[in-house]
């Protein structure tokens, strides 16, 4: 990454530390079935089309100040799914999509104009880590065209399968022109702290942040560990979980690979003994904003402007 001209902390970046702010961003919300949230024994299909109970969930990425440069942790919906009818290609799924998620985004969240209230301009984002390729996590791809955006190669993998949709993952919407995507293979490493996952990934060099798989929400979700001097460290997690507590107790939810997700959080329970005070942050889980405060010991909520 090169060196970043905008800077959005007001606190002073400590020379010896790599990190300014972790800053939770909305771009909007949504409800869901609690089966789906919190799992159900029952089939999909059955809570998808009969399920009566809608609980909220926040839409939510993530603004790291690096200081090679701005750095994004999921790049949030594109709001042009309310309005074009068109968004999802197949009738299956604009059938099936208001069964399963009620969506109330507004223009502006999308992340060019999130980033604006954090006084950002989108084309400054230096980097995108996605940590899965569903639609609510790459709407804002096409909104930072100077980003690398780092996906996993076994996520990747899933756009030449017959039909990625029905995950999903929706093709036209991520193989656009402007998109620089790179993949990620994670590496091997000596460091215990990481035994039991397979690889690693660490992206700017320094050891600040480190791409982890974790899959099971999708075949190719990845967790990012953000760590430095001062902080309690942070596993942003994506959908891995939709709340960190659930992950905690061995709650699976009502989608994805169920013994996929269940040896994921395994493996993140055991880096949080490992590392301990470690924040766990799930996207749609409204406790993130606080878990990320506490970890960098923002007491408050930093001034804007
Ligand atoms: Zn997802």
């Amino acid at each position: 990454m090169a060196a970043s001209q905008t800077v959005i902390s007001d606190e002073i970046h400590r020379a010896d530390q790599p990190i300014a702010s972790v800053r939770v961003l909305s771009c909007g919300r949504a409800e869901q079935h609690r089966e789906h949230r919190y799992g159900s024994r029952l089939p999909q299909l059955l809570w998808v089309f009969f399920g009566r109970s809608w609980v909220p969930l926040p839409l939510q990425c993530f603004l790291i100040e690096h200081r090679d440069g701005l750095v994004l942790f999921d790049t949030g919906i594109d709001p042009a799914i309310m309005s074009d009818k068109g968004y999802i290609k197949q009738a299956i799924g604009r059938f099936l999509l208001p069964r399963i998620f009620r969506f109330k985004v507004a223009a502006t969240d999308r992340i060019d104009h999130v980033l604006a209230k954090e006084g950002v301009t989108a084309s400054d984002i230096r980097m995108a880590v996605i940590s899965h390729l569903h639609f609510d996590h790459v709407g804002g791809i096409a909104q930072i065209p100077r980003a690398s955006l780092l996906v996993s190669a076994r996520e990747w993998s899933i756009l030449s399968e017959p039909h990625p949709e029905y995950e999903w993952i929706l093709r036209e919407h991520i193989e656009i022109p402007s998109a620089k995507w790179r993949q990620i293979s994670f590496g091997p490493t000596d460091d215990p702290l990481f035994e039991g996952f397979d690889g690693v990934d660490d992206v700017a060099g320094d050891g600040s942040m480190i791409l982890l798989p974790t899959p099971g929400h999708t075949r190719g979700s990845m967790s990012m560990l953000i760590r430095q001097e001062g902080w309690d460290p942070i596993l942003l997690v994506g959908d891995l979980t939709y709340e960190t507590s659930l992950l905690e107790q061995d709650i699976v939810p009502g989608t994805g690979d169920r013994d996929a997700l269940l040896a994921s959080f395994a493996k993140v329970r055991r880096l949080k003994e490992r590392l301990p005070g470690l924040a766990i942050v799930a996207s749609h889980d409204f406790a993130a904003e606080g878990a990320v405060s506490r970890a960098t010991h923002h007491t408050s909520q930093t001034e804007e402007g």
